[in-house]
Formats: C-alpha cells, structure tokens, sequence
C-alpha cells in the first residue's frame, strides 16, 4: 500500500475531559468496537489511569512495561485508530498537555447533569489554541440533565467555539425517548436496556408510541428552530477548530455511542502537514520524520530505563533504522522501539504518519526533539509551554549535594517533568507544575537517580503572567506578586490569585501582562 493511502487510514485522537463525566465508560465502549476487550465494564482502576482490564493485563504482561494504556490502537471499518490517553485526576501533568500536540483531533465528554467543568477548560484551551478539531459528545443523557439549548450556549459562552448539534436529544433522564440524528435524518430510539433502533425520518408516522408522544412534536419544532437559525455545519470550520458538532447520548446505556462514533471516525481530518521553522511538511513525505512529545521514566529502580513516546509525522518508520537527531545531528539505530499496538500479536514492524511508537531513551532525548530520516535535516516547531499552575521552593536538604542537585534539576527539567523559575534578584529556586504528581515524581527521581533529598516548600497556586522586558520593574513585586525569571530568561509574575491580579492590573495599567495561552 502506497504512503498516502496507509496516511488517509488513520485516526489519531485524545478523549479530553473532567473526572468522572465518562471517558473511561467511552474509551471502554470504543475498545469494544475495536474488539480489544471482550465485554463491557472490564475497564477498572481509573484513578491511576490505568487499565485493569483481565484481558488489557495479560497485554501488559506480555509487553513487560505498563505504558500501552497510553496508547490504545485498532483497527476499525477500514480505519487505523489511535488513542492517546490524556490522565486525568492526580495524574494530570503536562505531558496530558503535551499529548495534545500529537493528536489530529480530540473528543470532548462534557456531564450533561453538570456542564463544562474545570479541567475541560483547561484541556480545551490548549487544543483551541494549537487550531485541534474538537466533536464534542454531552454525556449521561439518562439522568435529569441539563437543557440541551443551555448546555450548547454554555459551551459557546465558556470555552468560544461554535457549536452544530449532530443531533437532538427528545426528553431526558426517565422520560428519555431518543434523539434525532440531524446528520443522518433518522430517528434513533431509545429502548432502556435493549438496543437502540434506527428509524429512518419518513417512517416516523409509523412509530405511533414516539410520533403521537407531546415531547416528540415539542422536539421535533424545536429542531426547526435551530434549523433556522442556529449555524450551518461546516467541515472546514470543524477542522479549522472554529465550529464543534455536539452529539448527544449515554456512553453508559450505552445510547449513540456507535453512531457518534461512525460519524466522528468519518469527519475526523486523517493526520495533515505539520510545520518545522522552514516550511511544512506534508505526512507522504517519503521520509520518516517524527518528534517526541512525552518521555516517561520507568519507576522502577532496577529498570532506569526512559521511553520516548514518538509521533511519526511523515515516511515509513522500520524497526531499526538509522535515523538522526535534529538536534544534535547524531545518529540513531532505532532498534529497541516499544509498539504501543495493543493486540497480543508481536509487535508491528513498521508504523506511519499518525501513529506513535516508543522509543528506548538512553537519555538522550528532550522534550519537542525531531528524529528523521534521509539527507535533509530539519526540526519540528518546538511544543509550546503550557503555564504551570502550581509552584515550589526547592533546596537540597544536604548543602554537601548541591553538585547533584543542580544536575538532577537540570536533566528533568530538560526532560520536561518539571518547570524551573528563578526568583529575582533572590535566584531561588522554584518548581512549577501543572499537577500535584509531578512534585512526587520530581521528588521520587531526584532521590533515587540523583541521590538527593529535596525539600519542598510550598508557594500555592499562583497565575502566571508574563512581562516585558522593558516594562520590568522589581520594585513593584514582592512575595504576594512574586517576580521570577523562566528558563529562557523571560520575566513573569507569579500572582497570589485572582484577586492580586486585579488590583495589579487596576493599579498598573500601563504594564502588558501576557498570558502563554493566548500568545502560544
Ligand atoms: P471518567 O472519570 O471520566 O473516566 O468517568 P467514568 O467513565 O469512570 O464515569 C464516572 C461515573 O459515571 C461512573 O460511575 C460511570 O458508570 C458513570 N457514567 C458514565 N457514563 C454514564 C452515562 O451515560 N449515564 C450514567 N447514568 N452514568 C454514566
């Protein structure tokens, strides 16, 4: 099969959303489609993030590693699907944030009993800004929920994007009769613990129960409303980000689940060009090329050893090809890669634009590195910075260790675990992060790959904002408006809270205060 066609096969997404509004029931549904798992309610475990399925076990036996809950591929009605786990709860680190870069597009699961939440902004926000499609899919349809008119405005309203309900949901919760499928022009019934059923349109007169019922012709009227005047749907402005199709259902019941999931499998763009600093290049580009987004360190103190989580942009990547490092023009024998195919298959030999592979890293990686192959070198945009939220002092607790102290910090913070900040003129140390574990992992590595104890002293959470040089003026920061210095040497601010920001802003009109996420 010729690069292009092996290119348009594939399906590379990330599930995004808030704890406990489904993503695990949804990944659950999806590997059952993509018969990985053999029956539902297998999937277990999901505070660590990680499967405990019996049958998703026994793979991760036989791959001796536990990473291939990060990446679960199969192939479905003709189309090779990954998908990247984004972890959620105490998991959540940058690298969910930096998953993102690898994706072609995400699915959003917003409750639909609670709204958008929390960590969906948060999530959200990296995806609008790096221009990711996003089909939304408003979950727990069988509960009281809220209004589905209420439920598209708040999405327009919080997270700014257009909205195009795929479909509309008739009644809800003990009174959930179904939806009709806008895109499809069909009506799907609900039928409790049985199946749904497809009823085409036109035959609605002879589904008596459903035509004559009150909820089914208020539905039905409402629908015309929007057809009126809500916004037309437009792939161009899915892919460009600017508009998301919203599809109503129960990924529990589960209730179109199938249909959301056929539909969005067919709309979803396959992977597409990607920028270097040069130019583009496109993902049949003969040349294998790919970058590393994530680099995960094994905890275990027998095995050092690091993966490199890979997404190929363009070529044909073969076990154990020689390739180079952009960045520092070494070369490579990319013999020891780790599939994340999860079938219990050996592992695959090759892999295409789309698909991601692990890379043994004998720590010589970092973060946003390009590995290509062929004569013409050239890098990927680096991942931009995700603004930690969360910020720490940091000391070696033995002063005898500052040597390995320093080295350890440096080395994870090229990894990317962690963030560092330098206070000015003080030159402290500060760690920042977007999730509690990286303080743990940060913690647990230094003592047992560097020897050192650190002692941690917490700042709180803190807004990030960042300055111009020339506006710079330490007078006006103290410990509440803490003034650091990031790793490039850029100022920023790290404000005690919301309400610091705005008396600062009120106060100092004058000063630019920048906010990574809408810069990047
Ligand atoms: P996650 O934290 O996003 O992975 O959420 P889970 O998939 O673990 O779901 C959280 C809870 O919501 C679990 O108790 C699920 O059984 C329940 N749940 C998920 N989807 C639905 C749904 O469509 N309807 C109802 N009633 N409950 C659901």
């Amino acid at each position: 099969m010729g690069l292009q066609e092996e290119v348009k096969k594939r399906k590379t997404f990330a599930i995004i959303s808030h704890p406990d509004a489904g993503k695990t029931t949804m990944t659950e549904k999806l590997l059952l489609f993509g018969k990985l798992i053999r029956s539902a309610g297998t999937v277990k475990g999901k505070k660590s993030g990680k499967f405990a399925t019996s049958d998703w076990m026994e793979i991760e036996k036989q791959r001796g590693i536990s990473v291939t809950s990060s990446v679960m591929n199969f192939d479905y009605k003709g189309h090779k699907v990954n998908i990247l786990d984004t972890p959620g709860h105490e998991d959540f680190s940058e690298d969910t944030y930096r998953t993102l870069t690898a994706v072609d597009s995400v699915v959003m699961i917003i409750d639909a009993t609670k709204g958008i939440e929390a960590q969906t902004i948060k999530l959200f926000k990296v995806c609008k800004m790096r221009g990711i499609p996003i089909f939304t899919f408003i979950n727990k349809l069988d509960r009281e929920a809220r209004e589905p008119l209420e439920l598209l405005d708040q999405i327009e309203d919080v997270l700014n994007i257009e909205t195009y309900p795929m479909n509309w949901p008739v009644g809800m919760g003990k009174r959930f009769l179904g939806t009709l499928d806008r895109y499809h022009d069909q009506f799907i019934r609900y039928n409790g613990n049985e199946e749904e059923t497809y009823i085409p349109m036109a035959d609605m007169e002879k589904e008596e129960d459903i035509y004559n019922h009150p909820t089914y012709q208020e539905t039905v009227e409402e629908l015309e409303l929007l057809d009126e005047a809500g916004d037309q749907f437009s792939i161009d402005r899915v892919w460009d980000g600017e508009q998301t199709p919203v599809f109503f259902g129960s990924a529990l019941a589960p209730f179109g689940v199938q249909t959301f999931f056929d539909t969005f499998i067919d709309m979803a763009p396959a992977p597409r060009p990607r920028r270097t600093e040069e130019e583009v290049i496109s993902p049949d580009y003969p040349d294998f090329s790919g970058f590393i987004f994530k680099i995960q360190a094994n905890m275990n103190p027998q095995h050092r050893d690091r993966i490199a989580f890979l997404r190929v942009c363009s070529g044909r990547f073969e076990r154990g090809m020689n390739v180079t490092l952009a960045r520092t023009g070494k070369n490579i024998r990319l013999g020891q890669t780790q599939q994340f195919v999860a079938s219990s298959r050996d592992t695959v030999q090759e892999a295409f634009a789309g698909d991601i592979i692990g890379v043994y890293d004998p720590g010589s990686y970092r973060i946003g590195d390009t590995l290509i192959e062929g004569k013409k070198p050239f890098e990927y945009d680096e991942l931009p910075q995700f603004p930690p939220e969360m910020f720490q002092r940091v000391t070696a607790k033995n002063v005898m260790k500052a040597k390995q102290f320093r080295k350890g910090i440096e080395q994870l913070v090229q990894e990317g675990a962690i963030q560092l900040f330098r206070g000015y003129p003080t030159d402290s140390m500060i760690i920042g992060a977007v999730g509690q574990l990286q303080y743990e992992v940060f913690q647990y590595r230094m003592q047992n790959e560097y020897n050192v104890e650190v002692m941690l002293e917490s700042i709180g959470d803190r807004i990030p904002r960042w300055l111009n040089k020339e506006q710079v003026d330490p007078k006006l920061f103290d410990e509440r408006n803490l003034l650091v210095k990031d790793r490039e040497g850029e100022f920023l601010v790290l404000f005690k809270n919301d309400f610091a920001l705005r008396w600062f802003t009120d106060k100092h009109p004058e000063i630019d205060l920048i906010d990574l996420y809408e810069v990047n």
